[in-house]
């Protein structure tokens, strides 16, 4: 199905924001970006990245989405100024049941399953995800998909 990405993008902040007390910062395009995905699987994405950002971060850092397009992609990028990740455990973080540490991530709970399943549903629609991270700096996930 085709998809609207900025207008979609601001009701899955509004959808976040009515169970989670935490801002998300956002910068949309005013263009318009059509991308083609299933809106189902593409909300589940986009909310599995917003609950690690807060998750993995302080309630006073900023978490920010950002949506741009990029020739014929549209790019979007969920970042939080948070724990980061360890550059060899960034590719890991993919696997199934992968936490990068059970210490640290104890006291947040969580299966290790969001990122794996989040990276089969973006490969799925033919797009793609990476990891761009510092320990003590924060973390990005920038999502790429073909435009329409
Ligand atoms: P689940 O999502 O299944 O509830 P989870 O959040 O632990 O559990 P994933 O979302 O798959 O699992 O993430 C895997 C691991 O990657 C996390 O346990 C955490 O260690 C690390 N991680 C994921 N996102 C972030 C982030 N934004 N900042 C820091 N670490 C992260
Ligand atoms: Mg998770």
């Amino acid at each position: 199905e085709t998809i609207s990405f900025p207008s979609f993008i601001e009701q899955i902040i509004e959808l976040f924001q009515q169970c989670h007390d935490r801002a998300i910062h956002y910068h949309l395009p005013t263009e318009e970006i059509k991308i083609c995905a299933d809106s189902n699987r593409l909300k589940q994405v986009i909310l599995n990245l917003l609950d690690n950002a807060i998750k993995y971060s302080e309630p006073e850092q900023p978490v920010t989405m950002t949506l741009e397009r990029k020739k014929q992609l549209g790019v979007l990028s969920v970042r939080d100024r948070g724990i980061g990740i360890p550059l060899a455990q960034q590719t890991r973080i993919f696997e199934r049941f992968y936490r990068v540490d059970d210490a640290r991530s104890c006291s947040t709970g969580g299966t290790g399953l969001g990122l794996s399943i989040v990276k089969t549903l973006v490969e799925g629609m033919g797009g793609n995800i990476k990891v761009s991270s510092r320990p003590r700096e924060g973390t990005i996930f920038t999502l790429t998909f073909a435009t329409m």
